[in-house]
Order: structure tokens, then sequence, then C-alpha cells
């Protein structure tokens, strides 16, 4: 069920059964010349329908500005400020709990949001109102997304190239593929600048001058339904495991005594 398209007697009676929410979150940013700037989230949302879908439980509308300041010297690029997203982040889980969920999968299609999101499961945890995980596709078959494609890449290559092709391939410039290789990043360690063991860049153009990364040519959308249903039977497990645990097993462990 999708909260936003349900009425409210209906999403009564979700609350009094269930409390588990499934969250997506992405980004509106540049994905080379050949995506969508709604890459991340489209992604993100579609993984939230297939779970909401498999299992039942509740997918509320998603979050499709991101934390992309890096990726402002494309055109259109949109973001919102770190400390804006974790509190705005924050606030909305805290309006679910207020209708009865504490257990959140935060499905996140962007790296950026990673480490806030974290940021905002702590605090959520930390006040006894939810337990949030942070859950990304990728992450969750990380030797499937390997074996797929000899050159990945972490923004813009092959692995969301092919779920573009498989979710929206109305959006994706296929005429555009071979450019975004060979104006891009196509090595990505060796394009992603470092120094004695220090990243020495801020921004993504430092690294990709069209800002794709990886070798998007190889792309396909069969490859995309592929990594789409391994990561979605990763997802269903996970709010499965998450909808089956104690309240007592997800709050934060007590200080530690001596005693
Ligand atoms: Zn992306």
């Amino acid at each position: 069920m999708h909260l936003a398209d349900a009425a409210w007697p209906d999403l009564e009676a979700y609350f009094e059964a269930e409390s588990l929410a499934i969250v997506p979150l992405g980004s509106t940013e540049q994905h080379g010349p050949h995506l969508p700037l709604a890459t991340d989230h489209l992604i993100a949302e579609a993984f939230g329908d297939e779970a909401a879908e498999r299992t039942g439980y509740l997918r509320v509308p998603t979050v499709r500005v991101g934390v992309s300041p890096h990726h402002r010297q494309f055109p259109g690029t949109a973001w919102v400020d770190a400390p804006v997203f974790r509190d705005y982040v924050e606030s909305y889980v805290r309006n679910l709990a207020y209708h009865g969920i504490d257990r959140v999968v935060f499905v996140n299609a962007h790296g950026g949001n990673v480490q806030h999101l974290r940021e905002v499961g702590r605090r959520l945890r930390d006040d006894d109102v939810a337990y949030a995980v942070e859950w990304m596709w990728n992450e969750s078959i990380p030797d499937l997304v390997d074996d797929a494609f000899e050159q990945n890449g972490p923004h813009a290559g092959p692995k969301e190239t092919a779920l573009i092709q498989h979710l929206r391939p109305d959006l994706v410039h296929d005429e555009r593929l071979a450019e975004a290789r060979d104006g891009g990043a196509v090595d990505p360690e060796a394009s992603i600048r470092t120094r004695n063991g220090a990243a020495t860049f801020y921004d993504t153009v430092e690294n990709s001058p069209n800002g794709a990364f990886g070798d998007p040519t190889a792309a396909s959308a069969e490859k995309g339904a592929e990594l789409f249903d391994a990561a979605s039977d990763q997802l269903e497990a996970l709010c499965e495991w998450l909808a089956d645990r104690e309240w007592a097993e997800l709050r934060a462990p007590e200080r530690v005594t001596s005693e």
C-alpha cells in the first residue's frame, strides 16, 4: 500500500495491525549525459513499491531531493544542505511514529545520503522513537553487481544505467552511452583524486568531466531486471526480519557497569 493513495480509515487499520514503514529516498542530481536527474529517486521508489507489493507493508512518499552539493556544477542538480536533510528526515519519521510506526526501512539510492540517514537512525533510536535502517540496493548484492560489469562505477555507470533501462527506458539516452563512457571516468579507481591517503576533491566534476563513472555501454535492460529482482529479494527479507523483531531487541543497549 502507498500511503498517499490510501484513505484514512484504511491507514487506521494498517497502523492497528503493523508498525513498519518503507521510506524511499534518492536525489535529483546529474547522472551523466545519458541518464535523467531523477535516476536515484526513481530507483528508490521502484524498490519501495516492489517491497510494499511483495510484503504488504506501507510505502510512504519518496524524499526526492537529497544531499548532492558535490554535483552542483552540472546544470539542474538540486540539493539541500546536510543538516537540513537530517532534520527533515528525522521529523518525517517522528510524524510516522505519531501514527504508530516504530520501525522504518530507508530504501535509499543515493550514496551522499548514507551517513546522514545513519545519523538520523541513531537519533531516533537513542530517543526510543523508532528503529530505522538504511538500505541501498547495490550494497545488498555486491557480488552480483561486481560480476555483472567489467567497469563498474559508483555513479551514473552501468549498474544505474541498467536499472533505468529496466524501469524507465523512455528516459535513457541510449545514443549517448559511448559519449558517457568516453567523456567520463571510465576507470573510477584511476580517476578519483587522492594523495597520500587523503581524498583531494570535493566535487564530482573534479573526477569526471561529464559526471559519469564506469562503462555504461555494458548496461542492458535484462541485466537491470536481474539486479532489480535479486536486490528486491534482499529488501523483502530485510523488511520481514525487522517486522519480526521484538522492540526490546531493537533498543539501544544499556550503559555498561562493572557489577
Ligand atoms: Zn545515482
